[in-house]
């Protein structure tokens, strides 16, 4: 406890003094040390290399914190000096995202939808806009069934330049005027930081993919605005990874990251990749971010979404992202994985009791209220 609260304490000592990236070790002094005496210290710490030194003085103890090239600094010669009562690694690689220095789960909200809380956000919608109609029938259909919010991809991730790309701006138009008419926020993906502007008018949670989840360049420009981010785990990223590009986004100010298991992949040919449902537990008992599942392109099959959703309910995922399309075979992009309107809502069914065995909500948002079903 006074471990977790001292860390805690010099995590926000790091905030306060605009190093972005955290201490890499901190030494802590004697309350008797004198200015001399630490001076000397930091003088000495920086004439090791490429390190940074900076004093932060509290109420009673001085520390200071490390930066830079710390690997070469010998803890024992530091313990030496008289002045210094102990120095520390700090750890773990990620700091924002991390749960120690933050306990209380984020809980995001999305004009009233809230990620991270005791809700379990359910986003349905089609893996691409394709015309008005589709958009426009698959959303009134999704809502009625009781989604809260919308996806529709309107700049595609394709493995072919050959095949469908996305609508584009007039594909964030058409999911935009749906979510308007079913009073539904939207997600969509963003493919480059040219299109920020669109994505900020247009579009209510934006979507990270699993192939741009460490193009850190577009990380850092959406950590400089604060709408939601749902950052996908890349499909070969391990958990801290992901939690590495999220605290790029968080390092630039921006706190609204919903992090997205979507499958790795793996040997495993039946499925399209595998779905990490371990990864869940993990990254709750690691970070305080909501973490919600795909199980769509987790399996690259439509059967398999029912019982993975369920899964990742009772693994404690706070939501789902699913595809749904009005007619899978036709589908331009991911018809094998959509599933119907109708076996949404049957499944909606089935996940609202799951939910309510692990104490949770799926609020349905069909009902003027959003009450529970
Ligand atoms: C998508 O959600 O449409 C998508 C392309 O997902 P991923 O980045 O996880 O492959
Ligand atoms: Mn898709």
């Amino acid at each position: 406890m006074y471990q977790a609260s001292f860390i805690l304490y010099i995590y926000q000592l790091s905030a306060y003094t605009k190093i972005k990236g955290g201490f890499k070790m901190v030494i802590i002094f004697k309350p008797s040390a004198s200015k001399q005496e630490i001076l000397k210290v930091k003088t000495y710490v920086e004439s090791l290399g490429n390190i940074t030194a900076q004093p932060i003085e509290g109420q009673s103890t001085t520390i200071l914190g490390l930066v830079g090239d710390t690997a070469s600094i010998d803890a024992e010669a530091i313990n030496l000096y008289d002045c210094v009562d102990r120095i520390m690694k700090v750890a773990e690689a990620y700091k924002k995202a991390n749960r120690k220095f933050h306990p209380d789960n984020t809980v995001i909200d999305v004009r009233g939808r809230k990620i991270g809380g005791n809700e379990i956000a359910i986003i349905a919608g089609p893996c691409s806009v394709e015309s008005q109609e589709q958009i426009d029938e698959v959303a009134g259909k999704v809502c009625a069934y009781g989604a809260g919010l919308l996806r529709g991809g309107a700049y595609k991730p394709r493995t072919s330049p050959y095949a469908f790309q996305g609508m584009g701006p007039q594909g964030l138009e058409l999911l935009y005027a749906a979510g308007k008419k079913y009073d539904m926020p939207v997600v969509s993906e963003i493919m480059h930081p040219n299109h920020l502007d669109i994505f900020l008018e247009k579009v209510d949670i934006i979507q990270v993919g699993a192939r741009n989840m460490q193009n850190f360049e577009l990380l850092k420009e959406l950590g400089r605005i604060q709408k939601p981010i749902l950052l996908k785990r890349g499909f070969a990223a391990t958990i801290e990874e992901l939690l590495m590009s999220a605290e790029y986004i968080l390092a630039e100010g921006n706190p609204n990251v919903i992090l997205c298991e979507r499958g790795i992949r793996t040997f495993e040919p039946s499925t399209r990749n595998s779905l990490d449902l371990s990864s869940i537990p993990i990254i709750k008992r690691n970070s305080h971010l909501p973490v919600i599942v795909d199980p769509s392109h987790a399996t690259g099959l439509w059967w398999m979404v029912e019982p993975m959703s369920k899964a990742a309910i009772a693994a404690g995922a706070d939501g789902l992202i699913i595809e749904v399309h009005n007619n899978p075979q036709m589908a331009k992009c991911d018809g094998q994985q959509s599933i119907t309107p109708a076996s949404f809502e049957e499944l909606l069914k089935k996940l609202c009791v799951i939910a309510q065995v692990e104490g949770r909500e799926i609020k349905n948002w069909a009902a003027p209220t959003g009450t529970p079903q």
